[in-house]
């Protein structure tokens, strides 16, 4: 049985329970090297295989996962994050099922969320914007035409932008091109949730100077909307006027 875990986005404390019982008793563990705390790994039990994936190809992994499996060991496949957004893992389930190798899915803390917890920040502000895009600027991966930076800008929701922080001249220009003003919120946050955290936060018109001499690096997420910092009306959810299945109007 292969487990796919998410590790969440570095702290070792925001790694689910039910990922850490795997971690514990796995046989063989295969972790995303790059970005996963190796931290992590104290939870595996002595004597476990522990693989590094940064210098594995995908069927390196999937051999020795099927290796595993002929011997009758357990094995947790670590991912950053959670492995649904940037995970690549949907070509290795294919490779499992393909092979008769049984395997779940454990979510795990996505760093978007980490950085909005980082930032303190709600990203649905009533008023404001209740939609979250979840994207990347185009790197060795393409990027669809119609999901370009440019085109999402112009629903002026708040944006939560992956594996672009080397490329944050054209992110800043690829927004202003879709629409945002130049004072538009942004902020960047680097190993959200490590001791190393970072936070730097501007405006669309001055970010790229911002983070100059900062040494941020690949591990960072570009925020931008307007939730940042933004006048928002209150949230109907607690208003005292408003009645729903657990509470009823007080006025
Ligand atoms: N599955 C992961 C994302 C993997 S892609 C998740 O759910 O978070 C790798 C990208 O994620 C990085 O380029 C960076 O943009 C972002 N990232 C990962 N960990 C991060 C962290 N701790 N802080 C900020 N961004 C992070």
């Amino acid at each position: 049985m292969v487990h796919i875990v998410g590790a969440g986005p570095g702290d070792p404390e925001l790694i689910t329970v039910k990922g850490v019982k795997y971690l514990k008793e796995a046989d063989v563990v295969i972790y995303a090297g790059s970005l996963v705390n190796p931290a992590l790994l104290e939870y595996c039990k002595e004597g476990a295989a522990i693989h590094n994936s940064a210098h594995m190809t995908l069927d390196e992994v999937v051999e020795t996962i099927e290796k595993a499996e002929a011997e009758g060991k357990m094995t947790v496949r670590l991912h950053t994050g959670d492995p649904a957004i940037y995970g690549a893992i949907q070509e290795q389930m294919d490779a499992f099922s393909k092979r008769g190798i049984e395997y779940d899915v454990t979510p795990g803390v996505s760093s978007f969320l980490a950085t909005a917890a980082a930032l303190r920040q709600e990203y649905t502000l009533p008023g404001i914007s209740q939609t979250v895009i979840i994207t990347r600027n185009e790197g060795r991966t393409p990027v669809p035409d119609r999901e370009k930076l440019r085109s999402l800008a112009s629903h002026q929701a708040t944006m939560c932008i992956f594996l672009s922080i080397t490329m944050l001249d054209k992110v800043v220009q690829e927004l202003l091109a879709g629409g945002y003003t130049e004072d538009t919120p942004i902020a960047i946050v680097q190993k959200a949730s490590w001791p190393e955290q970072k936070i730097v936060r501007g405006t669309l018109q001055t970010i790229c100077e911002d983070i100059k001499d900062q040494n941020i690096d690949r591990t960072a997420m570009i925020v931008v909307g307007h939730c940042l910092g933004a006048e928002y009306e209150l949230s109907r959810l607690y208003a005292s006027e408003f009645t729903h299945m657990f509470r009823k109007a007080s006025k």
